[in-house]
């Protein structure tokens, strides 16, 4: 029986042995509570704080922008919750190919806050329609936070942010982009007022699970989204998660110093595969952009009966990928993404995500069990 192959990197990566001393070491040395004036929490709160220089200093920003979270989905939550209701934004504009937290808490404020919603066009490829968001920009008076995403996490396809915030902040309009699938792999610079909100996830880039921060542009003042003991100057209570946030900062400290090889080395293993697959299965589309995100290859296969089996079939065969986003039920549904382009019940989307360790065998593995799964009975 062959090694179980994983290669469904953009769902979550194996942590780095190098977090994993940093946060041991620290979790069977120190336990203060940050908050307390002694000195067991004072040492932790200094390395929180040292955390939150060096990923400041790394995206040129300010430390006081930076805000320690759950994660993704709590970041994001917390910065609809605060665009609607501290800075009276009555408008979303977003995207439909959005990850289902940034849809959701569209969604709600639409239905609770009676906030306009409305969707921008996109391509086949799920790049972003500009020139549609300037039309549904230009002459509105409703106060706009526009939501898109830096690189789709099914496609891999990635928005020109510089182009998106000029139209955006043309047309006084806030701008949010969801970079949890490129902190960590692309050298984000958001200083200049690029945006005005952004995110980032540990486990995306070799951290621990659980821990994430956001950016909040230093104008900008939004209410907190859970309250109680007024950690981060009050922008998100609870005791910090200071573990994970040591393991994250040295996870995002060696995406950093790693990034232009790991970039070059994913890139290969995306070319390689994609060479391998146009010469073995011609049959096969692409649904990403052609020059997405290196992490990211999005195919499909023709949509029938047998192929509806085909994540659960490469599972039993030992080779992990996936669908779409991963879901918490586990369950196999149809990708909102693939549905958004037009493509559901045309082919089956699977989509393939690198890591710094992933090998080539392991790709040639995934081919050669895809090719024995595969039927190309067409429906
Ligand atoms: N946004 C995108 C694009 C993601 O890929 C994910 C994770 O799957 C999230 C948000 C949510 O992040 P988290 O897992 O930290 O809640």
């Amino acid at each position: 029986m062959q090694k179980p192959v994983y290669l469904d990197n953009a769902a979550t990566t194996q942590i780095d042995i190098r977090v994993v001393e940093v946060m041991s070491n620290l979790m069977s040395k120190e336990y203060g509570n940050p908050s307390s004036i002694h000195g067991f929490g004072r040492s932790m709160k200094v390395k929180i704080e040292e955390v939150r220089s060096l990923i400041a200093n790394r995206l040129n920003v300010q430390p006081a922008e930076i805000f320690f979270t759950s994660g993704g989905t709590e970041a994001i939550n917390t910065i609809f919750n605060g665009a609607v209701h501290s800075l009276n934004v009555k408008r979303i504009i977003t995207t439909k190919i959005e990850h289902p937290a940034v849809l959701a808490s569209a969604e709600y404020h639409s239905k609770t806050n009676d906030t306009q919603l409305d969707f921008v066009n996109i391509d086949d490829y799920g790049t972003v329609d500009l020139e549609h968001l300037k039309e549904l920009l230009t002459g509105s008076s409703l106060k706009t936070l526009v939501s898109l995403m830096h690189a789709n996490n099914e496609l891999g396809t990635l928005l020109s942010l510089e182009k998106v915030s000029e139209v955006c902040h043309a047309n006084n309009a806030l701008l949010f982009s969801d970079t949890v699938q490129t902190m960590g792999k692309y050298p984000n610079d958001l200083s200049n007022q690029l945006l005005d909100f952004a995110l980032s996830s540990a486990h995306k880039y070799h951290g621990p699970k659980g821990i994430g921060f956001m950016f909040v542009n230093g104008n900008l003042k939004i209410e907190p989204f859970i309250v109680g003991g007024g950690q981060e100057r009050n922008m998100r209570a609870g005791t910090e998660n200071v573990i994970g946030i040591v393991g994250m900062g040295k996870a995002f400290e060696l995406a950093y110093e790693e990034m232009e090889e790991n970039r070059t080395y994913m890139l290969g293993l995306k070319s390689y595969l994609v060479d391998k697959l146009k010469k073995e299965l011609p049959h096969i589309v692409y649904n990403g952009g052609h020059d997405g995100l290196h992490s990211i290859l999005n195919i499909g296969v023709p949509y029938n009966k047998h192929n509806e089996m085909i994540l659960m079939n490469m599972d039993i065969a030992g080779i992990a990928v996936s669908g779409g986003s991963a879901c918490s039920s586990g369950a196999l549904h149809l990708s909102h993404v693939i549905e958004a382009l037009g493509k559901a019940k045309k082919i089956s989307p699977i989509r393939v995500s690198f890591s710094k360790y992933t090998i080539q065998s392991e790709l040639d593995i995934f081919v050669e069990v895809l090719k024995k799964k595969l039927s190309f009975v067409l429906v």
